[in-house]
């Protein structure tokens, strides 16, 4: 399983506080205007980002 993020659910918070939440950093933004992006090759499955992030925007999907 890996982290993804569901953008129609991603407000774009100036600070993502998945991104800090990532123990991995596998959690990126190319953009601060656009919702941050999962590295899959460094996502471990720890699930923190999903409890860290305020309004449900990442699931764990296979
Ligand atoms: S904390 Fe959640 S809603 Fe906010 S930018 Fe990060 S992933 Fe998107
Ligand atoms: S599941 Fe864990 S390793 Fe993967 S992106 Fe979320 S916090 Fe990072």
């Amino acid at each position: 399983m890996v982290a993804r993020i569901i953008e129609s659910k991603c407000k774009i918070c100036d600070d993502c506080l998945a991104l800090e939440a990532c123990p991995s950093t596998a959690i990126y933004r190319l953009d601060g205007d656009e919702p941050p992006v999962v590295d899959v090759k460094y996502c471990h499955d720890c699930g923190e980002c999903i409890d860290a992030c305020p309004n449900k925007a990442i699931v764990l999907t296979a």
